[in-house]
């Protein structure tokens, strides 16, 4: 996406959930076209097993998603502390986010292939457009998690539709800075939080408990079913899910 395009739609943004320096913010959306971030990447070559630096694509990169959450995490972290450190990952994450909606290929037949016009054009076209503001007044009302946001960012696929493109930088990015800057948890968060950790904590003890009676009658089998109602309680994603939930919005991810 084009420069004007990210300060415009980031800018705007911030300042409506209250960024007060959006001069910083709209720097700090441009910065990832200026300090590249890379990702390690283990390769092996000829039998041997090194580490090679690969730098980030803007466009149809499937770590980009990880990356935003990566930012967001860390603005919400400053953001907690009262600290303006928070504008730069904010920005960057704004900029990801931005550069994800659009699908530069052209359509050739069943393909899509690469192209530099398409992707100058849909950019351009972009750039043109206003930042339609009811979507971000569609956000504002909404509660919802770090986990929502992330199940959103991988709903709305990249497009080559200009007018799409930005409906979903805007919706999107209204999502990351009510995230970090005036976030809502959906009203039974907290509840539904407490119950399965509760259940979680429990059934890992039962599972425990079972593993204890195995061991006195020396029985391997009730042993192993112990172990694996156990390891069942630890490993339920949906637990984990609120846990990182709960601690992004205290800062303490
Ligand atoms: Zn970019």
């Amino acid at each position: 996406m084009k420069w004007s395009s990210h300060k415009k739609i980031t800018g705007k943004i911030g300042k409506y959930f209250g960024v007060r320096d959006t001069k910083a913010l709209n720097e700090a959306s441009i910065l990832p076209d200026k300090e590249y971030d890379y990702r390690i990447v283990k390769v092996k070559k000829h039998g041997k097993k090194y580490e090679k630096k690969v730098r980030l694509r803007h466009h149809l990169e499937p770590f980009i998603i990880n990356k935003i959450i990566d930012y967001t995490i860390e603005a919400r972290r400053w953001k907690v502390r009262n600290s303006k450190n928070y504008i730069i990952p904010l920005g960057k994450a704004a900029h990801y986010i931005q550069d994800n909606v659009i699908d530069p290929r052209k359509k050739i037949l069943f393909f899509k292939v690469k192209d530099k016009k398409t992707h100058d054009k849909i950019e351009s076209q972009i750039d043109k457009l206003n930042v339609p503001f009811e979507e971000v007044y569609k956000v504002e009302k909404m509660k919802f998690t770090l986990s929502d946001f992330e199940k959103e960012l991988k709903r709305r696929k990249p497009t080559t539709d200009p007018e799409k493109a930005m409906k979903n930088a805007t919706y999107l990015t209204a999502m990351l800075m009510k995230l970090v800057l005036k976030p809502e948890y959906p009203d039974n968060f907290w509840s539904k939080y407490r119950r399965i950790k509760i259940v979680t904590i429990l059934g890992a003890f039962f599972g425990i408990g079972v593993i204890s009676v195995g061991y006195i009658f020396s029985n391997p089998l009730i042993m192993l079913m112990g172990g694996s109602t156990t390891a069942a309680f630890l490993t339920n994603p949906l637990f984990w899910e609120r846990r990182k939930d709960a601690k992004f919005l205290r800062g303490d991810l």
